[in-house]
């Protein structure tokens, strides 16, 4: 890079008050004059920087990063996408959707005042989440539950509140990295419990358990696996040997489930996911969970289990930094009261999607196919997933839409239906840019059809 160049890049590089002046045309007033001016200086200024630290095609980028920045002031609306991936719980689109009265619930605990801690009888201070726990009472049959940020807190915490400075101990077929550079080594390391691996990758048995209890163990904990399998010659104990185990050695039996399901998923044609109910059932002391995997909330953290491990951990310092908000309070609570009345299938938006039968997949991709009227779209079958670490493997019959190539390549499609007003993420798949419509949610097909419609860069015919 010579001299030359960059001279000229930074000629390119626009002044701070001739930028202000053209984008204020723009934007009018959504943006004060003075945090508008600061945008564009910090811009410039980096812009110019970079140049002269030698990142001359800089300058190509500031029009474009100029553009999305002033897009993320004046955004007054939250960016929805319609998920046509055909993967129920999408980590990277959100995770769950919530229901239509959890939604509202959030909504409306977010515009007001709540008794979050305070007794409406007394006036006197109260506690938080009082209404959680006789919830999960109901569909698990837990003594006490508290509601945290989600479950990584909620493992983090209860590992620091029962077992800090004390072994704990965990099969090697569990020591696992749950996503995201989560593994259970480390977490035990920051809350202060001691690891102590037993048995091997794919066998461990209650004796292996049984012969590294001693009495500086404070706990055994079990992980479930949820986003591999192993399969072939393996054994576990069952969580109730565990937990006679550990309450015959006098020390507690911690299980982290990942999904938090309430549901039996064989109802639904799938394999069998560990339900929070059964955890309880088999003595589990301490159970911990997500929100918003296969319970279909908002994000959060589940803790649940006997009223004296939870108050333990209730009353950990740490319990303070990753508490719910009154929002997600809300959100869980209404998302609970679905299931108590059995209407997870109409209302929880991810059981109503597990719950679609392919024949009403079929019904409902014939009725986008009428209503566009082109060539490229072909009706498919195909399979959607779960996702979301929960049930690896396990796929449901589907069906959708798949757009035929043309001139553009399915990259280029795909790419496309991203960047539209009503982005649409769908998958590619064998050289095809697929639409699954089991994950499409059930007042956009309106809008799908509208993108597809609008956005293809349909040139002559196939
Ligand atoms: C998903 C998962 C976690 C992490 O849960 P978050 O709610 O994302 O913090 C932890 N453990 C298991 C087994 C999981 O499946």
């Amino acid at each position: 890079m010579s001299d030359d160049q960059m001279r000229s890049a930074l000629r390119r590089l626009p002044s701070v008050d001739a930028t202000v002046q053209s984008v204020r045309q723009e934007l009018g007033d959504a943006v004060d004059q003075r945090y508008l001016t600061e945008t564009v200086r910090q811009l410039v200024d980096m812009t110019r920087s970079r140049i002269l630290g030698g990142d001359i095609r800089c300058i190509e980028m500031f029009e474009p990063r100029l553009q999305s920045t002033l897009a993320a002031l004046v955004g007054n609306r939250v960016q929805t996408v319609i998920n046509g991936t055909g993967v129920i719980v999408h980590t990277n689109l959100g995770r769950s959707p919530v229901s239509r009265p959890a939604a509202d619930a959030m909504a409306r605990a977010a515009r007001n005042y709540v008794p979050l801690e305070v007794s409406l009888e007394s006036g006197e201070r109260g506690g938080r989440g009082a209404e959680l726990s006789a919830l999960m009472a109901a569909l698990t049959g837990a003594e006490a539950t508290l509601g945290v940020n989600n479950n990584a807190a909620a493992i983090l915490l209860a590992l620091s509140a029962l077992c800090g400075g004390k072994r704990v101990i965990v099969s090697r077929g569990e020591a696992v990295e749950i996503g995201g550079g989560f593994r259970i080594p480390d977490v035990m390391r920051q809350s202060g419990a001691i690891l102590v691996e037993v048995g091997t990758t794919n066998r461990t048995n209650l004796r292996d358990y049984a012969s590294e209890i001693d009495e500086d163990t404070a706990a055994i904990l079990t992980v479930h696996a949820s986003n591999f399998e192993i399969s072939g010659f393996t054994y576990k104990p069952a969580l109730s040997e565990l937990a006679a185990l550990a309450h015959s050695k006098g020390i507690l039996l911690i299980e982290d489930v990942g999904s938090g399901c309430l549901v039996q998923t064989d109802d639904y044609g799938l394999a069998h996911e560990p339900t929070l109910a059964e955890s309880i059932e088999a003595g589990v002391d301490a159970v911990t969970a997500s929100g918003d995997k296969l319970l279909g909330g908002p994000q959060a953290g589940l803790i649940l289990g006997t009223r004296s491990a939870v108050d333990a951990i209730r009353q950990h310092p740490l319990a303070r930094a990753v508490r719910t908000d009154k929002t997600v309070q809300a959100g869980l609570e209404s998302t609970l009261r679905h299931y108590l009345r059995n209407e997870q299938d109409e209302e929880i938006p991810i059981w109503w999607m597990m719950s679609r039968t392919r024949d009403q997949l079929v019904e409902r991709t014939a009725r986008w196919h009428a209503a566009l009227t082109d060539e490229r779209f072909r009706l498919i079958n195909t399979t959607s997933v779960i996702g979301g670490g929960s049930l690896p493997g396990k796929t449901l019959p589907s069906a959708g839409l798949a757009i035929v190539p043309g001139e553009s390549s399915p990259t280029e499609i795909a790419r496309s239906l991203r960047l539209a007003e009503q982005p649409v993420f769908p998958r590619v798949e064998n050289d095809c840019v697929i639409i699954d419509a089991r994950t499409v949610l059930p007042d956009q097909d309106e809008a799908l059809i509208e993108t597809l419609r609008t956005t293809l860069p349909f040139s002559g015919s196939v």
